[in-house]
């Protein structure tokens, strides 16, 4: 089984979308004012949030056939930015898988560092955690909602993998 480790935001979730228009009300450029974006991520009600975003290009059922077909060793590997935020994505996955794990990561520390990278794959929708990953020796897998160029092995939905993997 190879390890797999699944981002939330922009990947299961479509989190992301409602935070940016959040930002763009209150006139915050989130390419450049980070610290302030970020304080807004603190601030927001993530179980409100959760249950308001769609999952992404039928995530939830796509993880169930990768676990299905025991090919994959499967964690949620999320950034935080608080603790209140890490506990909501604990609860939504645990309301739907009983045997998933899930590792929080502090904002501020990459995910690189929070577990074993060599020839484990990384599912993510942003490049940043995903250049870091290849460094550290990861197999990186670019995750977005449409089909875009990449960098990376792309693709628009996680079972995907099962052909790929
Ligand atoms: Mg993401």
């Amino acid at each position: 089984m190879k390890n797999l480790y699944i981002d939330f935001d922009g990947v299961i979730l479509d989190t992301i979308t409602p935070v940016y228009d959040l930002a763009r009300k209150l006139n915050l450029d989130v390419k450049t004012q980070t610290k302030e974006v970020g304080l807004l991520f603190s601030k927001i009600d993530w179980e409100t949030l959760i249950e308001e975003s769609p999952a992404l290009n039928d995530s939830i059922n796509a993880i169930k056939k990768l676990k299905k077909s025991k090919k994959f060793n499967i964690s949620i590997l999320t950034h935080v930015n608080s603790l209140k935020e890490a506990k909501s994505k604990i609860e939504f996955i645990n309301s739907l898988f009983n045997d998933l794990t899930i590792i929080p990561v502090p904002k501020s520390c990459s995910k690189t560092m929070m577990t074993q990278t060599k020839n484990a794959i990384l599912v993510d929708d942003y490049s940043g955690n995903l250049r870091e990953w290849k460094e550290a020796e990861g197999i990186a897998v670019k995750f977005s909602k449409e089909k875009e160029e990449s960098e990376f092995i792309d693709i628009t939905s996680l079972d995907e993998l099962l052909e790929l993997f």
